[in-house]
Order: structure tokens, then sequence, then C-alpha cells
């Protein structure tokens, strides 16, 4: 992923405009228009003005209830050189040993039975069943992301994962106890293709752990800078019901849970399994529909309140900026481009953001070529005030920015609105 937008053209450009990815359904109704932004994890290489735009309009479909943007960006551009290692948060390797560990004491697994993810990155998850002699096959299209697994002893499938992947990956080793899918279906331009894959793969003892952020959160924690080119899809257990009934599949479960600031597990089995289902799902469908998160009025709602945020944030920031102060991001999250980008901040507001990433310090956010810098370079500056981006791991970030700069240095957050983060 370079700096420029390279020659590959707009993908099925139009097509989210009328169809939803999901059930086919033509009825999509705007929930909020951002106007046309920059792809959110292309970070430049220098601070170059000039950078591709594509719309980013975020529709829902009143069928199946799916929130969706259309798929302008070609998945193998965004995803074959991923820049994002789930292994660099500690709040994220916690709650996936936690899960594996879960799964390992319920005795689910019998000998010779395997766990298959699917956008397994660098084996963060994977890597907890090992040590149980528990086989586990990832499949990590970022070719750079998955070596790393691999160098952990994960046999991975650089691929994406399709229906027609899943046939190979029966055909070779059966059915597996366990299919993991964490935050992958946003990213999947054809979801029904996908959850076909699911299908194949699901024989009669085999469970399906999907974890993903919730829609309802972007409606109700005013979540909107989630939205972006990368995320084609929005899940809800009404949705996630729907399309798994349509490729022979029974969502049985659903949980709530905080990772990601609030998402939601789907656990789905093969259709043609007897068993109850749990109380969990008529539950989350009931609370969706009582939410509006499928009523059009609910979302201008929010589109109206979304443009206040954004217009605090820039007034906060422009503010900061005339009274002198040194104002700093944190974390180059896609989260920070959607932000920043839908308020067309001018520049120098932000003098540099710190990410932890070394594959995106030295790269440059835009629109305004934001510089991206070490946390260590942070530390030597004097800054009076940083904005926390991710907010989903802000009491992790404040603690780790307070242990390096004291106590005096003024931390926030600007979703669900603008405030100070104490974590003192
Ligand atoms: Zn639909």
């Amino acid at each position: 992923m370079g700096a420029k937008i390279e020659s590959s053209l707009p993908f099925i450009e139009g097509r989210g405009e009328i169809f939803c990815r999901a059930c086919s359904g033509e009825k999509l109704f705007s929930a909020i228009d951002f106007g046309n932004l920059p792809i959110a994890n292309e970070l430049l290489l220098s601070p170059e003005k000039k950078i591709d735009r594509y719309p980013l309009h975020f529709r829902i479909c009143r069928d199946c209830g799916l929130g969706q943007v259309a798929d302008v960006v070609n998945p193998a551009r965004i995803f074959r050189d991923y820049r994002y290692l789930s292994s660099m948060s500690s709040t994220f390797l916690k709650h996936a040993s936690d899960f594996a560990l879960e799964r390992v004491e319920e005795g689910k697994f019998s000998l010779g039975e395997w766990v298959l993810e699917i956008a397994s990155n660098d084996g963060y998850l994977l890597k907890n069943f090992l040590p149980f002699g528990i086989k586990a096959i990832g499949v990590e299209p970022a070719e750079n992301v998955a070596k790393i697994s691999r160098k952990l002893g994960i046999e991975t499938i650089s691929e994406f994962f399709t229906s027609e992947l899943a046939e190979k990956i029966l055909a070779l080793n059966g059915y597996p106890k366990l299919i993991i899918a964490n935050n992958v279906m946003a990213h999947v331009p054809d979801l029904s293709d996908f959850v076909k894959g699911l299908s194949l793969l699901c024989g009669p003892e085999t469970e399906i752990s999907i974890e993903n952020p919730s829609l309802a959160n972007i409606l109700l924690e005013m979540q909107f800078d989630t939205i972006y080119h990368e995320h084609y899809s929005y899940l809800s257990a009404t949705s996630v019901g729907k399309v798994s009934q349509k490729n022979g599949l029974q969502l049985f479960k659903v949980e709530n849970l905080s990772i990601h600031g609030g998402s939601n597990r789907y656990w789905l089995r093969s259709l043609s399994t007897k068993s109850p289902i749990h109380s969990s799902v008529e539950e989350f469908y009931n609370s969706e529909k009582s939410s509006g998160l499928f009523e059009p009025s609910e979302w201008t709602n929010f589109s109206d309140k979304v443009a206040k945020i954004r217009g605090e944030f820039h007034a906060w920031l422009s503010d900061s900026a005339d009274k002198g102060m040194s104002v700093y991001g944190y974390g180059a999250a896609a989260k920070a481009s959607t932000l920043l980008n839908s308020i067309s901040a001018k520049d120098g507001l932000i003098v540099a953001i710190a990410d932890v990433s070394l594959e995106k310090q030295a790269r440059f956010m835009p629109p305004h070529g934001i510089k991206i810098i070490s946390p260590n370079e942070l530390f030597t500056k004097n800054p009076t005030d940083i904005v926390i981006f991710p907010w989903n791991l802000k009491l992790e970030i404040a603690k780790y920015l307070r242990s390096n700069l004291g106590d005096g240095i003024r931390l926030w957050c600007a979703i669900p609105e603008m405030h100070e983060v104490d974590a003192k």
C-alpha cells in the first residue's frame, strides 16, 4: 500500500446503492452520508495534499437490516498488505486467550478435532489452542501478517475466504469442530458467498463463532467513526440471523461483549440441529427493533447529532490552536481517519499522531498529511493535550500515556462526544 492511490479501478462501484450484499434486497435507506473521503487505512509516504476520495455513504437494508457502504475499493488493495496486527493490544490478546481457554474448558475438543480461524491475523488467537494439542488452521490473506503466524507453528492459508476455498479446506481436513470469524465479515464484499463457505464447512457438530462490532452501537453510542470504506458491512443479530438462514445455518446464541467498544458474538450451527435456540436470540431481535435500528427517522436524528459532534470537535481543535496549545493525537487507526477527514480540519491543528506500529510510523495521515511518530518521539515533545482516537482502548492507552508524560497532560476522546479521559 503506497502513498498514491494506484491503478486499481473502483470495485463494482455503485452496486451497494442498489443491492444489499447479504440478501440482494433493493430497499436500502440512507443512514448517514459523509460525502467523499480518502480511504482510511491508506497512509501517505509524504505529506502531499492531493489524494483520491471516494463516496462514503452508509445505508441500511430494510429487508434484512444489514448496514453497508458501497464497495468502491477492491479488497485486494486493502488487505494484501495489512498494517494492523492484533497482537499489538494487550486487551485483544487477553480477550483471545480467554476465548480459547473457555472453549478448551468446555471440553469441546476430542482427539483429532481441529479449529479454523478466518482472518487469523498474526496468530494471536489460534496460538492459544496449540499447547492443548489442538490442530489450528488459519486463513489470512495478508501475506506479511500470515508469515508471522506461520512462525508460531500455525498452518496459515494466505487467501481470501470464499465458498471455493471452503470446499478445498473441507476436502483436505474434513469438518472443523470450531470455526472462528472475528472482525472479518465487515470486510467481505460478497457476504452471501462468505456465509455459504461457512455453511459448507459446518458439519453436524461444528459451531461457528463470529465477533463483530454491532450496528446498534453505531446508533446508540455515536460510533460513527467506525464507518469507513474498508468496512463494507455492519452487522446486527437480525441481519446475521437472516443471512445465516438463507445459507443453511442457524443463529442459536448471541452474546454481548465489551471488546471494541461493544461487539456481539454470534453463534451459528447447522440448520438441521434440533437443540433449542438460546433465549438471547429473540431478546436481541426484540431490542434491535425497539431501539429503532431499522427506522430511517432514528438515523436522521443520528446524522444530525453526528454533525454536531464533528462541529464541536473542530471548534475545540481550533480553539486549542488559538490558545497556543500543543495538541497531538494517539492511535493512527482508521477511526482517526474518518473523524479527521469528516471535519476537513485545516492544517496544523494536530501536530502529529503517535502510534506504536512501526508500519505506520513515518507515514502521514490524509488529508493534510499529519505525521505519524513513535510514542517515544511523542514523549520527547511537550504536548499539552492528546486526543486518543481508538476510544475502544482509551483506558489502556491513557494509563500508558500518563505513566510516560505525567499527570499534567490532558487526555481527550471525541466519541461519543468530546470528553476528558480520566485514568490517573
Ligand atoms: Zn438485506
